[in-house]
């Protein structure tokens, strides 16, 4: 098995100490040489100023190639626009451009009256620039917003043709799952590069409830599974194991590059890819 490429999404702290576990978290994964990292954005927009700050931050202290997360929320179209234009000048080169979640107590996005009504005219918008390279959200489990069963992979092709270079998946258990939407994607003549999400799961009962929340399939051998691996003390040790087989099963099938959701914690990434054969690189001058 051909070792992955691999890419790590972080979210921005909100405290000092969850500064320094970012730190850490970046510092514990920068050395399996990732393709990008990326910084989320809080749901609402919540956290505009902290994840430039988080950007920032490991754009001048790291050699990672960072992207910034940017949605459409609660924002005109001219704030969005100098979020992106201060990415630019700062040297960022990346941007995930998404429509992005309300705020919470809000149940469906509603646009900003000045604001972009969707992900396409963010994306055309940012396409125009010139300054970025476009990664988008996809969906292979159906997206609680779907219209119907095909509407995730029509809506993809738009923002594709919009503009975007690649997609990334949300997180989703079964490699089959992932195969049938890449299938799909394919045959609505989608042939940019679709990077699925991996979560690896910290902590079952949260995983599920997120899983609910943005429409990911649960299947009952998985929930099974961890429930006789929390009463045991093994939930650690299954969610490694039932990541690592995710991902060889997705590498088997083709896949070069898998997208982490590391929730800002290393151990459970570093120690999936390091089954994977991705290990840390180190220089002659480190050692010698
Ligand atoms: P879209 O792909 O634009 O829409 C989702 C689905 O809704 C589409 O597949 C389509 O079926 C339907 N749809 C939406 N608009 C239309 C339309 N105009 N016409 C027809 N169908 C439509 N949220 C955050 O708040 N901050 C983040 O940083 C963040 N990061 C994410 C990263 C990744 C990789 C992913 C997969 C999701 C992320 N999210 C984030 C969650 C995301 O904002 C939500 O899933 C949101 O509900 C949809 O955003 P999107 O850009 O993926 O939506």
């Amino acid at each position: 098995m051909t070792a992955p490429h691999v890419s790590f999404e972080f979210f921005p702290p909100r405290s000092v100490e969850a500064s320094f576990r970012l730190h850490e978290t970046v510092q514990a994964l920068a050395p399996l040489n990732p393709e990008f990292v990326s910084v989320t954005y809080g749901a609402g927009g919540t956290t505009r100023r902290l994840t430039h700050e988080a950007v920032s931050a490991i754009h001048h202290t790291s050699d990672l190639r960072v992207a910034a997360h940017l949605t459409c929320v609660d924002a005109t179209r001219a704030e969005t626009l100098a979020i992106a234009r201060d990415y630019a000048e700062a040297g960022v080169q990346d941007i995930v451009a998404l429509r992005g979640d309300p705020p919470k107590g809000v149940d469906r996005f509603a646009p900003h009256p000045d604001g972009f009504r969707d992900t396409c005219e963010l994306i055309s918008a940012l396409k125009d620039t010139g300054d970025f390279t476009i990664r988008v959200g996809a969906y292979p489990d159906r997206h609680p917003e779907a219209a119907t069963d095909t509407a995730d992979v029509e809506w993809l092709k738009r923002k594709i043709d919009a503009g975007a270079d690649a997609a990334i998946t949300q997180f989703f258990f079964e490699a089959d799952t992932f195969f049938r939407f890449r299938d799909a994607c394919a045959k609505a003549g989608i042939d940019a590069p679709i990077l699925p999400g991996i979560l690896p799961i910290e902590h079952w009962a949260n995983a599920k409830r997120f899983a609910l929340r943005c429409g990911a399939t649960v299947p009952a051998w998985l929930d099974h599974a961890f429930e006789t691996a929390c009463r045991d003390g093994r939930e650690e040790l299954l969610a490694i194991a039932v990541a690592t087989e995710l991902c060889s099963d997705l590498i088997d099938g083709g896949v070069e590059h898998l997208h982490f959701y590391t929730m800002n914690k290393p151990h459970l990434t570093q120690d999936i890819c390091r089954a994977l054969g991705v290990t840390p690189e180190v220089h002659l001058e480190d050692v010698a």
